[in-house]
């Protein structure tokens, strides 16, 4: 199904999309670089709306997001596009590829929601905010039936449909790939100062996490890690920051991070930030929130399963300390 698409501008021989910083100029017949939108009949159209590569239900850690109702389910839902172009893109056959897709009205999708023990929608696993259209008008569906939507981006957006879209929003999980602008630009196709603008809007608006890969060879000096850390602190020492480790996929074929290199990022961030974990990697003090003023356990989690133990509400049962949790 198409739908016309938002924040569009018509030109002289091309329509202009306002998405996202790419600010793609796209010609009669021809798709935007993020393959989601469409200039047919003089007109933008979204022509993924709706058009689904893989609908799930997931712990809400596997987003991850440590921090927002742990140990809940939420059904996740991705569509065929991305506006970046990382070469180690672990969900490169759907964010970079084209294939099949099923349809699910925003109807629908919230009929899976009410069938389901789900604390809402996530949309991710590619970049959701290329599905802009659809997740406004599911996302609005889903509160209305008292359900929480949940973002998994890369954070490339422009600020106008950033603000529009961030009331239908409960929470997001960011990946912030680097704070080297270069990288961003010459290897991943997106734009850092853009990144950082998303995520200091968000975080004034709704729960945010962020995530970062550490790539082998890419972004894993100790230099890039202290930058990352020295930023993330800088605008709150309460955002949980998870470290993934990378495995060999899509156009990149380094070994994966070695080891060291994620202790060294957990070890470094938690002399800054409060809620510093690990991913895609066996560690218990990696996966479990402690309270940052008594070091009591709160949340143990094992293979995306956690069980709050120390928390009453979101407050440290032990000393009192309220956390940065919502539950
Ligand atoms: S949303 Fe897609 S079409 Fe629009 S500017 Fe971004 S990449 Fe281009």
């Amino acid at each position: 199904m198409n739908v016309e698409a938002q924040y569009s501008e018509k030109a002289d021989g091309y329509i202009r999309c306002h998405i996202c910083p790419h600010e793609c100029k796209i010609k009669p017949g021809k798709l935007g670089l993020c393959r989601g939108r469409k200039n047919e009949n003089d007109t933008l159209w979204a022509i993924n709306y709706g058009e689904t590569t893989s609908i799930a239900l997931d712990p809400i850690e596997k987003k991850p997001l440590y921090h927002f109702f742990p140990g809940s389910q939420i059904v996740s839902i991705a569509c065929n596009s991305c506006n970046m172009r990382c070469p180690f893109c672990q969900n490169w056959e759907i964010s970079q590829e084209e294939v099949k897709t099923q349809f699910i009205s925003p109807e629908i999708l919230v009929k899976i929601f009410k069938e389901h023990t789900s604390i809402g929608i996530a949309y991710t696993y590619t970049e959701p905010l290329m599905w802009y259209e659809y997740i406004i008008d599911a996302g609005e569906l889903i509160h209305k039936e008292g359900g929480k939507n949940v973002l998994v981006s890369n954070g490339l957006i422009n600020e106008d449909p950033l603000m529009n879209i961030l009331p239908l929003i409960d929470a997001v999980n960011i990946d912030l790939k680097t704070t080297n602008a270069d990288i961003y630009k010459n290897t991943l196709k997106g734009d850092l100062d853009t990144v950082k603008r998303t995520i200091e809007i968000a975080h004034a608006h709704c729960h945010v996490e962020i995530t970062n890969l550490l790539v082998t060879g890419l972004n894993d000096k100790k230099r890039d890690i202290d930058a990352l850390v020295d930023y993330v602190a800088a605008i709150d020492t309460h955002i949980p920051v998870h470290f993934s480790r990378y495995y060999p996929n899509y156009r990149y074929d380094k070994p994966p991070t070695p080891e060291k290199k994620l202790y060294y990022a957990f070890e470094k961030a938690k002399e800054k930030l409060k809620y510093v974990y690990l991913g895609n990697i066996p560690s218990d003090d990696g996966a479990n929130t402690y309270c940052p003023a008594c070091q009591a356990l709160l949340i143990e989690r094992m293979y995306y399963r956690a069980m709050t133990k120390g928390l009453k509400a979101n407050q440290c049962k032990k000393c009192g300390e309220k956390i940065n949790v919502v539950v």
